[in-house]
């Protein structure tokens, strides 16, 4: 569908808060044009050619004093991101008159955006897809390369691509049945059902495929969950300080989280690791630390990757047996570390050498390699060559399980020989699924709450 429909004009300022050299105030509507006109001296904006940049001044239009210099992009529908008439005012003097011209504008009518509202208009002028929608959203909070390919990649439309082929070829096999219920002379039912039976077999296997990379795509988009473990002052303060100083550590700026979870992301050769409970690690003198081992038993359930730290200058100590077998079924590395100290600690053989890592976190030994088991855990599961079609996002794989569901309802109708009716509500219900996805299917509430999930301006 690509009609457009008219909303009233919005405006926001598009760029992150704080002191840039430019900011962008956007506005979006039918009136888009001739709001910003009235208070821009320079050419006439409404007669300016679309696509173009326009250098002039904003004038406040009570006291005709100059707000800002300016350059003012003028788009017209339906080629702009919203595919309604856009103005996009860069402003060069910082955030007092961003603000400024942000009031003025609203002050002659514009309505001030909602999160995600342009994003929004988008989707429901048909510009994107919620894949895609949802993928802005990713760029926005993308922590390293990768997620951000990841969320490119899908903002393309490979993920609409897909289920949109899923989803027509279910519609096809379900037409077909249709057709052969309206034919009962011709004795079609073993045919029908067969039919039916594969194409959920070929559509199931599509779905699970996807799956399968949906903990890839979390990874990447929320970090692996990482535990850093030990007894006391074996170096786990030591370790923390490093990946956040020497690592570049990530500070999230998402909408709608507030600052008082303070999340810490290091980003380990594209890999981020999203560091859980290092409260207790912070502060060496921490009480909290005392407790050690509990506190670290909590931490590991929560953890996708357990680093577990142990001092080698002294021998092995029952707790840190006892840490070795409350991780002995999670993703781990063991860390021994001091090494630039006689070492003491033997571990025996009972711990593969490929997830041991010798450090001296204070001489800096060991540590890049540390980095690159740490990336290698990974070489198996994210591939940098490949662009494969990946789901990361938890609406997404909600979905995809409710579809799969239902795919494996029609299976099992089929194996019970359930009427082929019955089979096909599962079938509907699969494609339903799936459209909700993309948005085809997507109920209002969920759009909304949705794109109330963005960045104001975006
Ligand atoms: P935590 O209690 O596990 O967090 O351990 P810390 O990081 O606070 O370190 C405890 C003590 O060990 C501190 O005095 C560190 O300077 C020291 N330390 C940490 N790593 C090393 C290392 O690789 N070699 C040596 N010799 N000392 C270290
Ligand atoms: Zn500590």
């Amino acid at each position: 569908a690509t009609t457009i429909t008219e909303y009233d004009t919005i405006a926001a300022i598009s760029t992150p808060p704080g002191e840039g050299a430019i900011s962008i105030v956007r506005l979006s509507g039918e009136g888009a044009i001739k709001t910003a006109q009235q208070l821009f001296k320079g050419k006439d904006l409404t007669q300016v050619p679309t696509h173009t940049i326009n250098y002039g001044h904003i004038l406040d239009p009570d006291s005709k004093a100059v707000v800002d210099e300016v350059m003012v992009s003028v788009l017209r529908a339906p080629k702009t991101y919203t595919r309604e008439d856009m103005v996009e005012i860069n402003c060069h003097g910082g955030i007092v008159p961003t603000n400024r011209i942000l009031q003025l504008l609203l002050g002659l009518g514009a309505r001030l955006a909602e999160p995600g509202e342009f994003t929004k208009r988008a989707f429901l002028n048909g510009r994107v897809d919620l894949t895609q929608a949802e993928s802005v959203m990713d760029l926005i909070r993308a922590k390293t390369d990768r997620a951000m390919q990841v969320a490119v990649d899908q903002l393309d439309g490979d993920l609409r691509r897909l289920i949109t082929n899923l989803r027509q070829e279910i519609i096809e096999v379900l037409a077909q049945v249709e057709v052969n219920i309206d034919y009962p002379e011709y004795d079609t039912d073993q045919m029908t059902t067969q039919m039916l039976q594969e194409k959920a077999q070929q559509v199931l296997a599509k779905v699970d495929e996807l799956l399968q990379t949906a903990s890839q795509g979390k990874v990447l988009r929320e970090g692996l969950a990482t535990a850093i473990v030990g007894r006391p002052n074996v170096g786990k303060s030591s370790l923390l300080n490093h990946m956040l100083h020497e690592d570049k550590a990530i500070v999230t700026d998402v909408a709608g989280t507030t600052r008082d979870v303070l999340e810490e992301y290091v980003n380990v050769r594209g890999v981020p690791l999203k560091l859980i409970d290092t409260a207790g690690i912070r502060d060496t003198e921490d009480k909290v630390e005392k407790i050690g081992v509990e506190r670290s038993r909590k931490a590991i359930t929560q953890a996708d990757l357990i680093l577990l730290v142990m001092d080698a200058s002294q021998p092995l100590t029952p707790e840190d047996q006892d840490l070795l077998a409350a991780t002995a079924d999670k993703r781990r590395l063991v860390i021994l570390n001091k090494q630039d100290l006689p070492v003491k600690l033997t571990l025996g053989d009972t711990i593969a050498e490929a997830d041991i890592v010798r450090t001296s976190i204070t001489t800096g030994a060991g540590v890049a390699a540390l980095d690159t088991k740490i990336a290698d855990i990974f070489a198996g599961g994210i591939d940098n060559s490949q662009s494969t079609v990946m789901v990361s996002n938890a609406r997404q794989i909600g979905l995809l399980r409710q579809a799969k569901a239902s795919l494996n309802s029609v299976l099992a109708g089929i194996a019970a020989g359930m009427p082929i009716d019955l089979v096909q509500i599962d079938m509907t219900a699969a494609w339903d699924k799936l459209g909700e996805i993309t948005g085809d299917a997507a109920p209002d509430e969920l759009i909304t709450q949705l794109f109330s999930q963005f960045c104001l301006g975006k």
